[in-house]
């Protein structure tokens, strides 16, 4: 049964206490939005990329466990009906989007995600070590590595519906987010909502989460309304890229990423 349910709105972020064996369930509500999960041990020790990946890869679906360290899982995935995950990639913040948009005041996932666990009764102090780090799976990322070594990453290409499901393998503390990306493309360049559910035996007690939250904090989100003039020769390829589905599924939206992507290719980080 469902312990607990609820939709996450965009960029947002939720904190749960799992008993072992329970279940999370997260599913896409819209299509191609990226979503970033943490795992702490109940004693502060947070899930490791760097042990996830040497023991399953960079791209872990069903089967696979997050390990806290080797032979100390933290989380399984039990199902995953769109694979394509990430283990390569750190989560957005705040600093990244200073550094590659000028923007000073843009929540990531690692702020979402450190606000949620300071709203978790019981294990507030886990916001502490969050902040420290930077171990993430990076749902529905599509990611690689060059045979030159250099990562890339594509946008997410879930579509509604699309849902991977984790157990617990000990009692553990996660943070769900719904990434606030609207600058890069991790999400088609909109923040969508997700559905984030717990599931377990109807004679547990409670679940334990932050508060499910209601709206974005105001700084999350870059939005700006632009209207676009587009010759009618041009809209011909839009169309075309609107039919390859990666940058969207609309006019609108594969606009908004072509945009995007020169901007991107016209600006020099500030690191
Ligand atoms: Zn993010």
């Amino acid at each position: 049964v469902r312990l607990a349910d609820g939709t996450l709105p965009a960029a947002t972020a939720i904190a749960i206490a799992l008993r072992v064996s329970q279940r999370v369930w997260i599913e896409q509500v819209e299509d191609g939005q990226g979503v970033d999960v943490r795992a702490f041990t109940v004693d502060g020790r947070s899930f490791s990329a760097a042990e996830t990946r040497a023991a399953y890869g960079t791209a872990p679906t069903v089967g696979a466990r997050l390990l806290a360290a080797p032979g100390r899982p933290l989380l399984t995935i039990l199902s995953d009906s769109a694979p394509g995950h990430d283990l390569l990639y750190p989560p957005c913040c705040e600093a990244a989007y200073a550094a590659y948009t000028g923007l000073s005041d843009h929540r990531g996932c690692a702020e979402l995600a450190v606000q949620a666990l300071s709203g978790l009764p019981g294990h507030e102090a886990l916001c502490e070590i969050a902040a420290w780090t930077d171990d993430v799976l990076n749902l529905w990322l599509p990611s690689a590595v060059g045979s030159d070594g250099a990562m890339r990453w594509w946008p997410a290409r879930a579509r509604a519906g699309d849902v991977v499901v984790l157990r617990a393998d000990a009692d553990v503390v996660i943070t769900v987010s719904s990434c606030p990306d609207d600058m890069f493309g991790t999400s088609q360049w909109e923040p969508k909502p997700v559905r984030v559910s717990v599931l377990g035996d109807p004679d547990e007690p409670p679940v334990v989460t932050s508060a499910w939250p209601s709206a974005p904090p105001q700084v999350a989100m870059a939005s700006r309304r632009l209207v676009l003039e587009v010759a009618e020769n041009d809209l011909a390829h839009v169309d075309a890229v609107v039919r390859g589905g990666w940058l969207g599924d609309t006019r609108a939206a594969v606009l908004r990423a072509l945009l995007l992507r020169h901007l991107e290719t016209t600006l020099e980080p500030r690191l």
